[in-house]
């Protein structure tokens, strides 16, 4: 079974925005994610996003185009170099209560499911502490980077000692243990 990097989208791979990501026009890559999505590639980690998507739910944006920006920002990830091996939506408001919003682990479980991935040795990297807690539920690694929200988020929960703390993506890649797999 194959370890994952579990990715977060907004604030992780591309820029927040205070009113959700609406349009294309709304996407901007953060600097080096590309890159580090790049050297990424050639290793032996399963690469998915996991994101939560609640202005579906709210009505602001179509389940459809949620989708067609998640794969166009998966489609300039690979003209990049790099590659994302699936990618999983909540869609869901948070009272909605469902099992896959964000911090319940289940896009974690459901990937793991559906790819074969052995969580024990997977790491999700997030910007948001609901991202550290479903990393915890899923018993895989967290590492906050301090992109998008990830600084006021950590400054709020400075004290917790249960996931690890990374400047950005390409910061958060470098730090993980087996980095020969990136290199070869
Ligand atoms: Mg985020
Ligand atoms: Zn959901």
């Amino acid at each position: 079974m194959r370890p994952a990097i579990f990715l977060d989208r907004d604030g992780v791979i591309v820029e927040n925005r205070e009113a959700y990501i609406r349009s294309w026009a709304d996407v901007s890559f953060i600097p080096a994610a590309l890159e580090a999505l790049r050297a990424l590639a050639r290793s032996d980690w399963a690469i998915i996003i996991a994101t939560n998507q609640a202005a579906v739910g709210k009505g602001i944006i179509t389940l459809e185009l949620a989708h067609q920006i998640n794969q166009r920002i998966i489609a300039e990830v690979v003209r990049c170099g790099g590659r994302i091996d699936a990618a999983y939506l909540c869609p869901h408001r948070p009272d909605e209560h469902c099992d896959c919003r964000k911090p319940k682990p289940g896009m974690l479980l459901r990937a793991a499911y559906d790819l074969g991935l052995d969580l024990s040795r997977s790491v999700m990297i997030g910007d948001a502490i609901t991202d550290m807690q479903a990393a915890r539920a899923a018993s895989v690694r967290g590492i906050l980077v301090t992109t998008g929200r990830g600084l006021s988020e950590w400054r709020a929960f400075a004290d917790a000692p249960w996931f690890d703390v990374a400047d950005d993506l390409a910061c958060a890649i470098e730090s993980l243990a087996p980095l020969e797999r990136v290199a070869r």
